[in-house]
């Protein structure tokens, strides 16, 4: 009897003890897929009360943590990078060649007792040998930013025309044979933002919205976060391939970086440019070429943003040694990166004029930086070369000479073409996404318009190359007609809100809502194409009018906007200067602000409240597939989820037999 009360009162005291333990997860998180022998990092983290332990097993095998070494033995450091308030347990470098379902478990024990946690992953079979006649060796990844179908029915319509309704030419992406449909979301929201957008591309997994090529983690810096091994890393490693990233945004920016740049936090510029050149014989990176010059130079040059912030330094001894980094980064705002981009063998162009020059120079390793921030937009950069005396809005962003994309996609492929164990090449149309944010359908169409001759450049490289494959896609849809969130604060506190009708007066109607012609009213524009491929001018009679389904407010003129809206990556001294100039920086200013045209628009209220651009929506975006000498196209019909595309592509480049 006394024996059972002792053994009762135990009991009573584990379930208390219960109650205050920690609270345990395991990344990778259930679900995540690899290819076969992808690495990524695995990490035990447990929110509770120090001193920690932890113990890991993978399919019921006892395994080893990288950091801290000494696992199993309580210690108030763990991993030495976490979060005060949480343990956190680390195996860098983990990879599995075995198909199929694998269970990952751990243990935590924390001053109030242990907590278990598990989580599945899959290790994807590796796929046929052959795709019809042969094997991919190329992979090229047209990435239109924001681009979702209306965008590319908007620049059909506007570069081709049509006759009696039928399309008198399509775009060169609507020419693949593959097209298929794919589902956007990141690892926490229905809504990715381009971080998670690109890497799911790249790394068949999801990262959470502003994260890429990591798992989330409470961890002091950004850069330490558990990462997973890009298809630029996983291609060079296993077959020598080498990689390109071009941009018209800040080579910074999510979807340049989301290709061979491992970080939580998105806007760390400083470290993400470092870090390009430092683990560029990890992602065998031989072509870099977009905007954002003002990471590349010392603090102390007009137009830098180098500084002490937005860079890392002291990375983990074990993140170092699983993923072969040669140095532990540093604090450097005074680092030349060009002069450190050059003596790693780099070719420098810094404009349109200096990029073809580079080109006659055949290099085998090339940076373009074009812009300070953001390059501009085409409508912008054709202005100036069709004006080329006149001052322009390119001079106003100091870059007067700037390359179009396709121009700077066919210096790239010359340079990666030279590799004959194949090339992985990203190229980012980034405007469409940044001028539908901001409702500016003209620069957005443009955007479309460069874009697509870019996917033209690209085709015919394939054609020429062959075993390559070419798929046009984009990580999000951006500002359009589609479901923009969801409900927060939950529905008895939406019906308990007051009154909004005093905000709006319906039976004033403005000017420019009269002119909008709908159905039969619209008819078949017709726009005036120039030598250079694009409209002569978009304001024409009958002219295409946009509207946003995921809009912020706006003053709408339907007319091309003289200015666009400040580039919100300038560095600052440029922006006081443009706002000089009289440009705005959000698109609400147009009517009050800035240049005297855009002040005859009408005020639209957008639905998002707090935001000043429009945001990115949840909707399927298109996928256009290519490829020369296989059928691997065939892959990409359907529809698919985000991270689907990469496994397609890895099975594309991959004999199954590799690995
Ligand atoms: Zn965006």
């Amino acid at each position: 009897m006394k024996a059972l009360l002792y053994s009762l009162l135990a009991v009573l005291a584990l379930a208390g003890a219960a109650a205050a333990n920690p609270t345990v997860t395991v990344t990778p998180p259930s679900g995540a897929r690899f290819f076969p022998g992808q690495r990524f990092d695995i990490r035990v983290e447990a929110k509770g009360t120090p001193p920690f332990s932890a113990t890991l097993n993978i399919d019921g095998e006892t395994q080893d943590f990288t950091s801290p070494l000494s696992a199993g033995t309580p210690t108030a450091a763990t991993d030495g990078i976490t979060k005060p308030g949480f343990g956190g347990f680390n195996l860098r470098g983990f990879s599995s060649g075995r198909p199929g379902r694998h269970t990952v478990s751990a243990t935590v024990t924390d001053a109030t007792g242990s907590a278990a946690a598990s989580a599945t992953f899959a290790v994807q079979s590796a796929g046929p040998k052959e795709d019809g006649e042969g094997r991919t060796r190329n992979v090229i990844i047209m990435l239109g930013d924001g681009m979702g179908i209306a965008h590319r029915t908007a620049a059909r319509l506007v570069r081709y025309g049509v006759t009696a309704g039928d399309p008198n030419d399509y775009l060169n992406m609507d020419k693949f044979p593959g097209t298929g449909l794919v589902s956007t979301h990141s690892l926490n929201s229905i809504v990715t933002d381009s971080a998670p957008g690109m890497a799911c591309y790249t790394t068949g997994n999801h990262s959470q919205n502003g994260q890429e090529g990591v798992y989330p983690a409470n961890v002091i810096n950004p850069f330490y976060q558990p990462r997973i091994e890009y298809m630029a890393e996983y291609l060079h490693r296993v077959k020598g391939t080498t990689t390109g990233i071009i941009t018209t945004a800040d080579i910074e920016d999510a979807t340049p970086a989301a290709n061979a740049v491992h970080t939580g936090d998105r806007n760390l510029g400083q470290g993400i440019v470092d870090q390009y050149l430092d683990e560029s014989e990890n992602t065998g990176l031989r072509v870099l070429m977009g905007g954002g010059r003002r990471w590349f130079l010392p603090s102390t040059e007009v137009g830098s943003s180098r500084g002490s912030k937005n860079d890392y330094d002291g990375l983990p001894a074990d993140l170092r040694a699983a993923w072969n980094i040669p140095g532990a980064g540093a604090i450097d705002p005074n680092r030349d990166l060009i002069a450190d981009f050059q003596k790693a063998g780099f070719d420098y162009a810094d404009t349109a004029s200096n990029l073809s020059n580079a080109a006659g120079r055949s290099p085998s390793r090339l940076l373009g930086l074009f812009g300070y921030g953001n390059m501009n937009v085409a409508l912008d950069k054709i202005a100036k070369r069709r004006n080329p005396g006149q001052s322009g809005i390119v001079d106003d962003y100091h870059a007067p000479d700037q390359p179009m994309l396709d121009e700077m996609a066919d210096a790239a492929l010359q340079v990666l073409s030279k590799n004959k164990k194949g090339f992985f090449l990203m190229v980012e149309g980034a405007h469409i996404d940044k001028q539908s944010h901001l409702m500016d359908a003209e620069r957005a169409v443009g955007e479309v318009i460069e874009f697509d001759r870019a996917v033209g450049v690209a085709k015919n490289w394939a054609d020429k190359l062959g075993n390559t494959v070419v798929i046009v896609v984009a990580d999000h849809e951006c500002s359009g007609f589609s479901i923009i969130g969801a409900l927060h604060g939950g529905v008895a506190a939406l019906q308990a809100l007051p009154s909004d009708a005093a905000n709006n007066d319906p039976t004033a109607t403005p000017e420019r809502q009269k002119v909008v012609g709908t159905y039969d009213a619209a008819g078949f524009p017709h726009y005036d194409i120039q030598p250079d491929g694009f409209p002569a001018s978009q304001d024409i009679d009958g002219k295409l009018l946009f509207g946003y389904g995921a809009s912020a407010d706006r003053y709408e003129t339907w007319l091309t906007r003289p200015q666009p809206v400040i580039d919100s990556l300038l560095p600052a001294s440029f922006k006081t200067e443009l706002t000089g100039k009289a440009y705005v920086k959000e698109p609400a200013e147009r009517g009050t602000k800035g240049n005297r045209e855009d002040a005859n628009g009408f005020f639209i209220r957008g639905q998002a409240g707090g935001v000043t651009n429009a945001v990115h929506t949840a909707s399927d975006i298109p996928i256009s597939a290519y490829s020369s000498g296989s059928q691997a196209w065939r892959k990409f019909v359907g529809v698919q989820r985000n991270t689907d595309v990469f496994f397609k592509l890895m099975e594309s480049v991959v004999p199954g037999d590799e690995e």
